[in-house]
Parts: structure tokens; sequence; C-alpha cells
């Protein structure tokens, strides 16, 4: 059985960025961070599950991925599967989710209610988001030629302390414990082989090829300008902007402390949060005022593309580059 291992996802790394370029008395920075906590805790609840993963009993020619997102071809619209386990027998999709309190389910309604203290907050239930990327799953299959499969859309509460409450009971949802449970009784209620170890091979490359890591674009998503995280980079030991340049390293005229990589981690940032394309000057100014040629000795391992336009060359950051 092949594990896709889950890879801490890129807007992870973004939130951080731009966190690390905000100052934090900007007016922005806590919604921000807040919400940064929330996307880390859903991605430590997705994590919780290696042990689960670990334990399954799957076909040996079965296979596990996670955190996959797709695009299907017919409206062009992604949707992402937080874990797909395919067997030769069935397809399961598990949504999973990290809410702490109590978790009142309305699947009816198309609705979950977390009550916790005095609060209640109402989200999307993950029992018709799992169906749906079950639908969708089904339509992507087919376009790539693969035959029908029964695929199984449950949803997961990864947080063992969140108690889980419903009107009816919910097969298809329960504590992430459970999981291995699950697919044992999937395996024993489906007996009929529909995919070949061709066809697994098949699947297995073709997701692996197909997904796309989301790119967000935080800039825009907080109505921020460019300009707020273009600020010039600090010293990384006492956060003082007074920088030199000398000899290849930098020297912090604060206090006195020298490194070489302190423009590496500001340009991963920019690249991280992209900010586009930008003229020398700005990543002079960013690299501490640093010469023209400096400047551009420091950036051009890391530049995709320059474009002209009428003000100048313009140059933007790759993050695949770092
Ligand atoms: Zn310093």
């Amino acid at each position: 059985m092949n594990t896709f291992k889950l890879k801490r996802p890129l807007y992870l790394y973004q939130y951080e960025a731009l966190l690390r370029r905000l100052p934090q008395r900007h007016a922005q920075y806590n919604a921000i961070k807040k919400d940064y906590h929330k996307y880390l805790a859903g991605f430590q609840g997705e994590e919780s599950l290696d042990y689960i993963l670990s334990i399954v009993n799957l076909h040996k020619e079965a296979f596990i991925c996670r955190g996959l997102r797709l695009k299907n071809k017919a409206n062009d619209y992604f949707f992402q599967i937080d874990l797909l386990v395919v067997t030769p027998y069935f397809i399961y999709i598990g949504e999973v989710k990290n809410h702490t309190g109590k978790l009142v389910f309305e699947p009816d309604y198309g609705q979950m209610t977390q009550l916790k203290g005095e609060a209640a907050n109402t989200y999307p239930c993950p029992l018709q988001q799992s169906k749906r990327q079950a639908r969708q799953l089904q339509v992507w299959l087919s376009d790539h030629s693969l035959q029908e499969t029964p695929v199984y859309a449950h949803a997961m509460i990864s947080n063992p302390h969140s108690q889980i409450s419903s009107n009816t009971p919910i097969p298809e949802l329960y504590h992430a414990d459970l999981l291995p449970e699950m697919l044992d009784s999937l395996n024993l209620t489906n007996s009929k082989r529909i995919y070949t170890r061709a066809h697994l091979q098949k699947l297995e490359k073709l997701l692996k090829k197909e997904n796309e890591e989301a790119n967000h674009f935080l800039i825009e998503k907080y109505n921020l300008h460019s300009h707020e995280v273009i600020q010039t980079i600090c010293c990384r030991f006492c956060s003082s902007r007074r920088l030199r340049r000398f000899r290849q390293k930098w020297y912090c005229t604060s206090c006195r402390e020298k490194d070489e990589q302190t423009h590496m981690e500001g340009l991963q940032d920019l690249a991280l949060l992209n900010v586009g394309f930008q003229s020398l000057s700005t990543y002079r100014i960013f690299l501490a005022h640093i010469s023209a040629a400096t400047a551009k000795g420091l950036i051009s391992p890391y530049v995709i593309a320059n474009e002209y336009k009428c003000k100048g060359r313009k140059y933007k950051l790759d993050i695949n580059k770092f």
C-alpha cells in the first residue's frame, strides 16, 4: 500500500510570510493571525490522521492520497479532497474537520453548528461537502476514461474531545479513530473487483500529475497594498533596519551581528506573497538600500521572468526557485 505523505500546504507558508512582513500594529494583523491559526488547526487535525492511517487494513494494491486538489474540465473549478483511499473494489473519500466543542449536525439543512461555551457558530455540513466531492470525482474519473466504481463519501472529526451530536444517527459521520473499522466494513461489503492493478497504477500516476496546490493571493484577500509588505528587511537578531552589506554579508549597525542569509528570507516572503513584477529600485530599497548591481546579483537566482514596461525592466520572484 502506498501512502502520499501529507505535505505542509503552501498557504501556511504564505500566511507565515505575511505575518512576518506586516507590522504587528497593522489594523488587520490580528484578524490575519486568527485566520492563520484556524488554517493551522485544520492542518494539524489532518496530520493527526497519520497514525490511524498507519494501522488501516487495505488490499496490497490500494493507495492513499492526502490533501488533493483537482480541476474538473467541464466547469474549470477545483475540488479538494482531504483523504482519498483507492482500492481495487471501491473508493473512499473522507472530509476531515478538527472543530472543538459540541458539533450538532443537520445534513438535511446542509449545516453543522459548533456550540462552545456561550458561542454558536454554523458551518457547511462536512458530510454534504464530502458527497459533493464524490460527485465531482466521478465526473473526473470518467473524463480520464476510468470506469465507474463505488465511491463512499464520509466525514470525520479528528479532534477526539469534540462531541458529535445529531437527531438521527449518521453512519457516514464519526470520529477519525473509527476509520479502520469503517474501511474494514467497506472491504467486506465490496467484493467485486473493479480496478485492475494497471488501472490503479494509472490512477495513482494521474492523481499525482493533476494535483495542483492552491496558491493564495493574500495581499488581494485582505485588501492590502504590496508596499505594505515590501518594507526594508531587518536584522534577524534585533529587528533593526540598520543593515549594511559588506563582503557578501549583512552587518547590523545596531547589534553588530553579521549574517549571510538575511535577504533570502525576505525575498522568499515576497515570492510567497505574490507581489509580482517590481522594479530594481524597489528591490534595492527592500534590501537595505544596496547598489543596483548588488541587488541584481542577489535577486537573479530567484527571478523567473522580467518584462519591459514604459518605466523600465521589472522583476518577479518565483517561489519554486528558492
Ligand atoms: Zn541587529
